[in-house]
């Protein structure tokens, strides 16, 4: 019986949005989830010169007959989808009715399957068939695309050089293998190996696959649950950070989709474990009620909407939040022989590969049950020393600790201004003399409109003349330098273009918690280090500065001795 059912006219009109074949990389996902919808365990994707020459997909999945090669490529047949309700349910990977056909109308196409008896081909030039026949084949499909865009040399002037086509098609494929780990993956292009899975459902082993094995060390796994939705991650350490976005991966009901705010959400989970810019690398696993998800957004893109994106996220950025919270986090530098480092030099490695080999972090322990006992995220040390004017010295059982001072000031006062910013009240302390601030013009009549506003949080400013303000009372929060800390407030919240504090927390907090803060180069005293240390232990998350810079890091005394000889 044939599988494939051709849709009624009314469900093709819906699905006819736009073409599905942009480029190489669109090619292979068509091609590769259809070998997917046909329950595959073995994948193998062939490309010759990057696939703009030609495109091998190969499967062991069920296999079409004669009858059923031949719907494949007329226009809206789809095999998953029967009724108009189906397409709001997304459990399939989606509707590609349209993608043989497609691909068929643009390239020469061989297509090659055998459902379990026989096997047998068909071949077609811009959707004309050239030849067909009997062939011997195993169970499965074979798919070759040549010469795509032949007839359409606009299209084809659009494929970018081989580089380009090639990494998307690399990163199309390392998504479809994360989406589906128990399905075996091999990419090759021109007979070089890029990409292979073992198919046995080991997510970590996986993304190590794909992102290298640094990648997974101390990986977090975390698992949260809310009003029916379910999210899994595969967290990397927040070291472990990339320069792209698309080092984030999310899947939602075993498709790997986009969504603006999700994958936000899932940033603000690493919240300012990263430096700013840089994003993390992360695997996220979603599922819940496929009624909930709307992918009429456009049906080949992969934009999804969902309809309680709020509760998603949430749920999305407290997981990975907690699960940060819950692991010690202090970089342990691992000191290089000197062969190796040699040989590193010559490769010319990229800033964010030296991180990832140069840290790796110390033995995360997970505190689960003791997560009240916060003293144990940051071990007990005694103070030793300064060095360079900048980094604090300490020592205890695992070795030497290097803080660097400004950055755990800066740490410290983030989270208080932070927890101030969220329920700012009017307590207020008058200057015993008004200080004079410098401001522009812009920014006097921003303030100058606001005033009151600004009183209501305690920063009371009156009108100096000219380009002046007298600063007359600062909140009582306010740690430090008075004026300068005021200063900036201004800075911000004119920049911001708001006087609704809490909306810019975060960015104020960050450009105030740097203000006043120990600069480095400066003389730090046992008292005031043995101080910054317990208010750091304190800390919601004492490993990086609110920019995403690390506060302190470790070196083993094992490393120490290894460096002497005194252990090889
Ligand atoms: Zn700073
Ligand atoms: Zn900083």
């Amino acid at each position: 019986m044939s599988r494939i059912i051709q849709l009624d006219e009314h469900l093709s009109n819906l699905i006819a949005a736009g073409e599905v074949v942009e480029r190489v990389s669109s090619v292979v996902k068509e091609l590769v989830e259809n070998s997917l919808d046909a329950k595959s365990t073995n994948i193998s994707i062939e490309l010759v010169d990057s696939g703009i020459r030609e495109i091998k997909v190969i499967d062991d999945g069920m296999g079409m007959d004669k009858e059923d090669i031949h719907l494949s490529f007329l226009r809206h047949a789809t095999s998953k989808i029967k009724n108009q309700y189906d397409l709001f349910r997304i459990n399939t990977l989606g509707f590609r009715g349209e993608a043989i056909p497609s691909i068929a109308s643009v390239s020469d196409l061989v297509i090659k399957s055998n459902p379990g008896d026989i096997g047998y081909y068909v071949h077609l030039r811009a959707n004309k068939i050239l030849d067909e026949g009997i062939i011997s084949l195993n169970k499965g499909t074979e798919i070759t695309v040549s010469n795509l865009f032949f007839n359409t040399p606009a299209r084809l002037k659009y494929l970018k050089n081989e580089n380009v086509e090639l990494a998307n098609v690399c990163e199309v494929v390392d998504k479809l293998a994360i989406s589906n780990p128990n399905v075996r993956f091999k990419l090759t292009n021109n007979k070089k190996v890029l990409l292979q899975t073992n198919g046995n459902n080991d997510m970590k082993s996986i993304i190590g696959n794909i992102y290298g094995v640094e990648s997974i060390k101390n990986m977090i796994e975390v698992t949260g649950e809310k009003n029916g939705i379910k999210v899994k991650c595969f967290l990397a350490q927040p070291t472990v950070n990339k320069s792209r976005k698309s080092a984030i991966t999310l899947i939602v009901n075993g498709r790997d989709v986009k969504n603006y705010g999700i994958m936000n959400s899932i940033i603000e989970g690493y919240d300012t474990y990263i430096p700013v810019g840089r994003y993390p690398l992360a695997v996220v696993f979603v599922n819940l009620d496929p009624l909930l998800i709307d992918v009429n957004v456009h049906p080949t893109k992969k934009e999804i909407r969902v309809s309680s994106e709020d509760l998603v996220k949430g749920l999305i950025t407290k997981t990975i939040k907690d699960a940060l919270y819950k692991s010690r986090l202090i970089p342990e530098i691992k000191i290089k022989k000197e062969e190796e480092m040699f040989i590193n030099s010559e490769k010319e490695i990229k800033y964010e590969d030296k991180i990832t080999e140069n840290l790796s972090y110390e033995k995360q322990s997970f505190l689960e049950e003791e997560i009240d006992t916060l003293e144990k995220r940051i071990p007990y040390m005694e103070y030793i020393g300064q060095y360079a004017g900048t980094y604090l010295l300490f020592q205890n059982e695992n070795g030497l600790y290097l803080m660097d001072q400004h950055a755990a000031a800066e740490r410290i006062r983030y989270e208080k201004y932070i927890e101030a910013l969220s329920n700012p009240t009017k307590v207020s302390q008058d200057l015993l003399v008004p200080a004079i601030i410098e401001v522009t013009k812009n920014e006097k009549i921003f303030i100058q409109k606001n005033n009151e506003e600004l009183k209501n949080i305690g920063l009371v400013l009156e009108d100096a003349g000219d380009n002046n303000l007298y600063l007359r009372s600062v909140p009582v929060w306010f740690i430090g330098n008075s004026i300068e800390i005021t200063e900036e407030m201004i800075k911000c919240i004119v920049e911001s273009n708001t006087i609704d504090i809490k909306s810019i927390r975060d960015e104020l907090a960050k450009r105030i918690s740097c203000k006043g803060a120990i600069k480095a180069n400066r003389n730090v005293e046992a008292t005031e280090a043995n101080d910054l240390l317990k208010q750091l232990s304190e800390c919601k998350n004492p490993f990086t500065c609110p920019h995403g810079r690390p506060v302190i890091i470790n070196i083993s005394q094992n490393e120490i001795e290894k460096l002497f000889l005194r252990i090889m």
